[in-house]
């Protein structure tokens, strides 16, 4: 529908809107080929409540790892209910429950990559096959990789990545949130104020840097959803980036 060169025309011009003009532009040209991904922590809080005041109905894929705290799976639970989401659940392929299940206590530390791409990668991947447009909460203040993301970025296979909120910082998630009186989720007053999953986080100093407290000492700053290992298809095209070397179903 739209070529490399009109998206990236596109894309700048989206600079100067706002996320939910951008929003808006997305559910317009794309519904219903598109969902948005969450975690439920607390600075997603705010596009999960643009994204569904422009369209109640919007499909939102919620990463069910096996590892998230029980906060999570609460918090995730009560904010369904309130506030009508349409939530799909998204799951590691079944063909890894051996491998997972052999290595469930050990893979996150042993192999934070692996243990990512079947827990994240693939099932996003999965989900958004046949979609034309996916709708993120990253923001450029949050990673160095981040840092060089465009707001529409549009993939070898079609699909469009749209990033309402990259332009946003720490403090207009903030601002928003106090707002419209979002509710936070229950370990940030304790100090996770980036939550993934509970092998993977730990609480941080009001000091430190929002993620310093993802995959801490151990060199990793990104699961893989935005980064070049989701581009590629197949587990063959990637494995080399893994300690451990295993095949799908075995
Ligand atoms: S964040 Fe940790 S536990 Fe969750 S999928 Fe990645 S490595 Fe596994």
């Amino acid at each position: 529908m739209f070529d490399k060169k009109e998206v990236d025309a596109l894309s700048a011009q989206f600079e100067a809107k706002t996320p939910q003009e951008i929003i808006r532009w997305a559910v317009d040209t794309f519904a219903p080929d598109i969902a948005m991904s969450t975690s439920f922590q607390t600075q997603s809080m705010p596009l999960l409540h643009m994204a569904v005041t422009i369209k109640p109905d919007l499909r939102i894929f919620f990463l069910d790892t096996g590892y998230h705290f029980w906060d999570t799976l609460i918090f995730r639970e009560k904010i369904q209910h309130e506030w009508k989401l349409n939530v799909v659940d998204l799951y590691r392929d079944s063909r890894w429950d051996v491998f997972a299940r052999q290595n469930t206590r050990t893979l996150p530390m042993q192999d934070p990559n692996l243990c990512c791409y079947i827990h994240k990668v693939q099932p996003m991947q999965k989900a958004l096959s046949g979609l034309r447009a996916w709708i993120s909460g990253i923001r450029r203040d949050q990673t160095a990789e981040r840092s060089h993301a465009k707001i529409l970025e549009l993939q070898d296979d079609g699909l469009l990545k749209v990033n309402p909120l990259l332009t946003w910082t720490k403090r207009d998630v903030q601002a928003y949130m106090d707002e419209h009186h979002l509710p936070r989720h229950p370990l940030y007053e304790r100090g996770y104020r980036s939550i993934g999953c509970a092998p993977c986080t730990i609480a941080v100093g009001s000091d430190d840097d929002d993620r310093a407290g993802r995959w801490a000492g151990r060199g990793k700053t990104e699961c893989g959803l935005h980064t070049d290992l989701f581009k590629h298809k197949t587990l063959n095209e990637v494995k080399d980036q893994f300690v451990l070397k295993p095949e799908e179903g075995k």
